[in-house]
């Protein structure tokens, strides 16, 4: 067991590093609700697809702020709170 121990902290890292990266590159993904339209879709009696209500998660926004970058604020602004 012990040599498939050095390759899976390697993958570890890896991942690690590549969703930081993705945090730094673009802080905001899309909503997962109303995959970034910021509506809902509703078919109207035609079955062509309308603006229905607004998304309640993003507020109409489309774009939810990704974990990584969450808890990145959340620490520098702890961090920037302790070191006046
Ligand atoms: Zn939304």
């Amino acid at each position: 067991m012990t040599p498939l121990i050095l390759p899976a902290i390697a993958a570890t890292i890896l991942v690690t590093l590549g969703y930081a990266m993705v945090c730094a590159a673009s802080p905001f993904g899309d909503c997962r609700r109303c995959g970034g339209l910021g509506f809902a879709l509703r078919n109207d009696r035609h079955g062509i697809p309308k603006r229905g209500k607004t998304c309640r998660r993003c507020k109409g926004v489309g774009k939810r702020i990704r974990l990584g970058r969450h808890a990145y604020n959340l620490a520098y602004r702890t961090w920037r709170s302790g070191t006046r």
